[in-house]
């Protein structure tokens, strides 16, 4: 740093028309490292990896776990099955991916045969995940199943032990509440975990009702 203010002013009078501009993160500069990293073994079998999509200043940022076969081919986030009662449950409580929330997912490559992602994918992926939390500033985040509530919070806890209260998720200087809710795809799966979701959902709805929706 001291070397470099030294050779500027010796080189230009301390008018260095060449220094580099501060690098400035973006949605798209993350999106587009996402599309060519070949940070874990997932790159290999991905036809498209899904980075992410929304409202870049969310009131609420949905993270899930990675993508399937259907946003694999369409290299976007939760638009299969699961992905459609996703869209159905946020926009019941106000929220949608054009308007107000972003969706994501801890991994962009969709693992084979939709297993869970290995620890070491996960780790290899986490630092895209948290630039685009530091970019967007999402008033709230909502976890969508066990994959993503383990790796987030740092547990082994069953998603049944997690949901239901907010948590103080911190990164970096931020301080954002976090609640953990069954996925959509478990709900596809099992009748009884509606209702549980539901009432996640309006918990969250309450929660950014009473903080003014800002
Ligand atoms: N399940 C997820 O966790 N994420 C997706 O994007 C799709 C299905």
């Amino acid at each position: 740093m001291l070397l470099n203010l030294l050779s500027d002013y010796l080189s230009t009078g301390y008018h260095n028309e060449n220094r580099q501009p501060e690098f400035r993160d973006s949605l798209e500069q993350i999106a587009g490292e996402i599309r060519a990293c070949t940070g874990c073994g997932l790159h290999a079998k991905r036809t498209n990896a899904a980075p992410g999509e929304g409202c870049p200043a969310p009131l609420v940022m949905v993270i899930g776990e990675g993508p399937g076969q259907e946003e694999d081919a369409q290299g976007r986030p939760f638009v299969g099955r699961a992905g459609q009662l996703l869209d159905k449950m946020l926009a019941s409580i106000g929220l949608s991916r054009n308007e107000n929330a972003f969706i994501a997912n801890v991994v962009k490559c969709r693992p084979p045969n939709n297993r869970d992602p290995f620890p070491e994918e996960t780790a290899a992926c986490a630092h895209f995940l948290k630039r685009q939390i530091l970019l967007l500033r999402p008033k709230f985040i909502l976890i969508a199943g066990r994959v993503a509530a383990q790796s987030l919070l740092k547990t082994s806890e069953s998603t049944g032990k997690l949901r239901g209260k907010f948590y103080d998720f911190k990164i970096d200087t931020l301080s954002i509440p976090l609640l953990v809710t069954y996925h959509p795809a478990a709900l596809l799966r099992n009748e009884s975990y509606k209702r549980p979701a539901w009432e996640d959902l309006k918990l969250l709805k309450a929660k950014f009702d009473e903080s003014g929706g800002k």
